[in-house]
This record gives C-alpha cells, structure tokens and sequence, in this order.
C-alpha cells in the first residue's frame, strides 16, 4: 500500500475533504470502536486544530505534508494538558504538564493527534491485557490478544481509526503488535529519536517508534521526529533518509539469519515453514543467505529482563503519589507510600518492581545485574562481527501466533518467553522493522546501527519478492 500520507494530504490540497471532516469521521470510528484502543480522545484540541487547517488552505496557503494527518498516540507519551494515564490506576487523572518532544516535532509539522491509546501498563507485557481500561482486541479477531505493549495503537492503524500512531518499544512493543494486527511498525536505532516526554519503562532500550501502513509513510514520520535533543542526552544528529531511495536503492546482496531461532522447538510450525519459505525465495532471488550463530532465546529474554525490571525498578520509585499519581493516605509517610503503590500498580508491575529491586540489591547485583550488563555487551559484540558479515538480518517477529484473550496472563514465565525474537535487537539498540508479511505474524528486518535507511529499502524490495 502506498503512502496514506501523502493520499490525504491531495485530497486536503485538492479540497476533496476538509480537514474537519477528516478528523470527525476517525474521531466517530474511534468512539464506536469495539476493540477498546481508546483511553482519552483528544476531540477537542483535534478540532480547533483541525478548523485552522481548513483556514489556511481556504486562503490558498501551502500546507505541509503532515498538515491535518490525524494520529494516535501511546498513552505513554507526555501531551500537555491531556491525561496521560500508562493504562494504570496509579495515574489515571495524571494530566501531562508538557509535551514530549517526538509528539511536538510531529505537531510543529502539522499533524493532528486524536487519541491517547490503550497498551499495557508502563509498557509491562506482551498483550496488551495489562491495563485498567481493558484488554485490548486484536484488529482480525477479536478473541485474541492485539499484543503490546503498544497494542492499541497498533489495532487503531490496522483498522484504519487512526493514520498512523507513535508507540515506544523497549523490548519489543511497536514490532510485535504490529505483526499481531498486520501493520509496519519500526524500532528505530536507539538515541534517534528523542525519548523525552516518554515515560521512561527501560531508558537503555526505550525508543519511540511509529506504526503506519505504508514503508513511505514510517520513512516521513522517521524523518519528522529524529533528531538530537539536549532534554535526551542519547540523541545523535542523523541524515534524513531520502523518501525517493526507498524506491531505487541499490539491491542487497547478503541477508543473515539465526539458525538457533528456527531450528527451536518453541516455535510454531507455520512460522517456521513460512520463515523458511522466505529464506528460500531470497535465494531465488540470487541473494546470499547466511546461517548465523546467536544466543539462545532463554539467555535473551533473561538478559533483557534483568535489565528492564532493574531499570523499571529505578524509574517508577518516582511514583509514589507525592508528585505524581493517586495518594491514598496511610497513618504514616512511610504507609502512604506503600499503600498508594500496593493498590495502584498493577500485578505484573508489582512483580517487575519487586523482581528489579531484587537484582540491584546489594549482594546480589554483581552477580545478577552486572552479569546481564557483561552480556549485553557480548550481544553487542555479536551483532558488530555479523553486520560485517551481512548487510541485513531477518528473523520472525514472534516464536507463536496471538494468543487468546486471557489466556497468557496466567503464565508470566510464558509471556516473557514469547519476547524472545525481539529482545535481542533491543539490547542490541539496533533499527528493526515488522513488515505484515513473510509469516502469520510479520517479519522483522535488522540492519546495523543507525542503517535506518537500509531497512526501508530493503522490506521495500521485499513487498514484490514474498
Ligand atoms: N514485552 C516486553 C516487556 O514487557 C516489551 C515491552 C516493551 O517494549 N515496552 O518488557
């Protein structure tokens, strides 16, 4: 499909809609809907932007190509004056005092957000069932999970309720729902975009990234929203990726994959079969494919969430209905504290906090936390040695297919275990992409740091080829 962007803004430009009018209908959509994506809808602030839009093009100014776009945004970014809730009980009336800078750079362009979405709770899960406002449905059948943790913004691009939305993925957030509910959605390299005004889950792995349908369209909100930004000391200054590339770049030649994701048992056979179906058109393409040798998924998912509950831990101390959040009052400081927490965050919160603490405490961080950090810094290692190697590295998003509507909260070991596909690019701070297809649930596509680009052209290459 090509650029949704782009559509809309002729038909603004032709004034073949209005702007109001565009935003009503996906406001109306959004408030009908059944799959429960919606936390808070913008329509106000929505409107009166919208009627400034139709303003200028009646008076025969040039908009820009995001002027008037509608968009979605996690319920994780900071809006200033909307609530931003992370789904939990704990901030549920929290209304953001500022603006996170990816959300504002797309607002300076023009486009127009519309709602705050559901997902699971400060990004803990893999479900989108970890929420206070409802587990949210998968975009082709509503029985199964839409995945997460940005799993409302997902759904809502899949079923056209939103153009495109913004979610962050620290493990594996924006890729794996987007696989779930058959869109694009991209991890960019870590520090491109600005995570500022991102509620922070694991600042080592957290990125902002955008779901769309089109490769064109994730190339322009790229662009957008990249940048360095002295409020987030890990942004670098990247080179915009030219839009028209995407279309004539110059073919890859080398693409690897890690054998020990296939041959595993904890696969699903039609993935497999359908991973291995890829593998066989690229070499009828005449492209080189490569077996790579990689960690296994338990080293993975164990590394990774050492890490993110060891961070989470740390990030969400701030949360203790002083400055922020629903107090409930207690006999003492020290009772508040721990009632306001106890009852406001969520089980699977409360396991990550509890879990986190545990690894950074004295005695037993040099021997969990540090060692996860030695391995992060392997795993590292390991992509630099391949990516001299290969100049792309496909694997499936996900080891199964979406599960039913209930049925994995029960088994947290399971949920974290599903994970394993995307956490290793993670730790890796590597670009990666879900396209909606190859498998049942997408495929991701990884190039080296800050090979953002090549990614793009590449899945774009794909689109004809599988
Ligand atoms: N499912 C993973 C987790 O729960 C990833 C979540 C995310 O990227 N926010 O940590």
């Amino acid at each position: 499909m090509e650029s949704q962007i782009q559509k809309l803004h002729q038909l603004l430009v032709d004034k073949k809609i209005s702007c109001k009018s565009l935003i009503q209908e996906k406001l109306n959509l959004l408030k009908k809907n059944t799959h429960n994506t919606v936390n808070s809808l913008l329509d106000d602030l929505a409107l009166e932007l919208a009627v400034k839009v139709d303003a200028k093009i009646a008076s025969g100014e040039t908009i820009g190509l995001l002027e008037g776009i509608p968009f979605g945004v996690k319920d994780v970014f900071m809006v200033q004056g909307t609530r931003t809730t992370a789904s939990s009980e704990l901030l549920r009336n929290y209304t953001s005092a500022y603006t996170a800078t990816a959300i504002q750079k797309l607002m300076d362009a023009g486009a127009i957000p519309i709602v705050k979405e559901n997902c699971d709770s400060f990004g803990h899960g893999s479900s989108s069932e970890n929420t206070v406002f409802g587990a949210v449905k998968n975009a082709t059948d509503p029985n199964l999970v839409a995945g997460g943790s940005s799993g409302g913004s997902a759904v809502n691009v899949a079923k056209d309720y939103t153009v495109f939305s913004i979610g962050g993925d620290t493990g594996g957030s924006v890729r794996q729902p987007a696989g779930y509910n058959k869109v694009y959605g991209l991890k960019p390299t870590y520090g491109r975009i600005s995570r500022y005004g991102l509620m922070a889950y694991a600042s080592s792995t957290d990125c902002v990234g955008p779901l769309a349908k089109s490769i064109e369209d994730i190339g322009i909100l790229l662009n957008t929203m990249s940048g360095q930004d002295p409020k987030d000391q890990t942004t670098y200054t990247s080179e915009p990726i030219s839009i028209d590339s995407i279309d004539n770049a110059d073919p890859v030649t080398s693409v690897g994959y890690f054998k020990n994701f296939i041959e595993n048992d904890a696969i699903d056979p039609t993935i497999k079969s359908e991973f291995i179906e890829v593998i066989e058109k690229l070499k009828s393409e005449g492209i080189e494919v490569k077996e790579l040798d990689f960690f296994d998924s338990e080293t993975l998912v164990s590394t990774y969430y050492t890490l993110a509950m060891g961070e989470t831990a740390s990030n969400l101390s701030r949360l203790d209905g002083t400055n922020y959040g629903n107090r409930i009052e207690a006999e003492s400081l020290k009772e508040t504290y721990a009632l306001t927490r106890s009852e406001n965050f969520s089980e699977e919160t409360k396991r990550r906090i509890v879990g986190g603490n545990q690894v950074l405490s004295q005695g037993f961080s040099d021997e969990i936390y540090l060692k996860a950090l030695a391995i992060r810094d392997q795993i590292k290692e390991n992509f630099e040695k391949d990516f001299k190697e290969v100049d792309i590295i496909i694997s499936p998003v996900t080891p199964i297919k979406p599960p039913i509507i209930g049925s994995s909260l029960k088994d947290p070991l399971a949920m974290y275990l599903s994970d394993a596909y995307t956490v290793g690019f993670s730790l890796g701070q590597l670009p990666t992409l879900t396209i909606p297809q190859g498998t049942v649930t997408g495929l991701q596509i990884t190039a080296a740091k800050d090979r953002d680009e090549v990614i793009l052209q590449f899945s774009n290459f794909l689109k004809d080829v599988i």
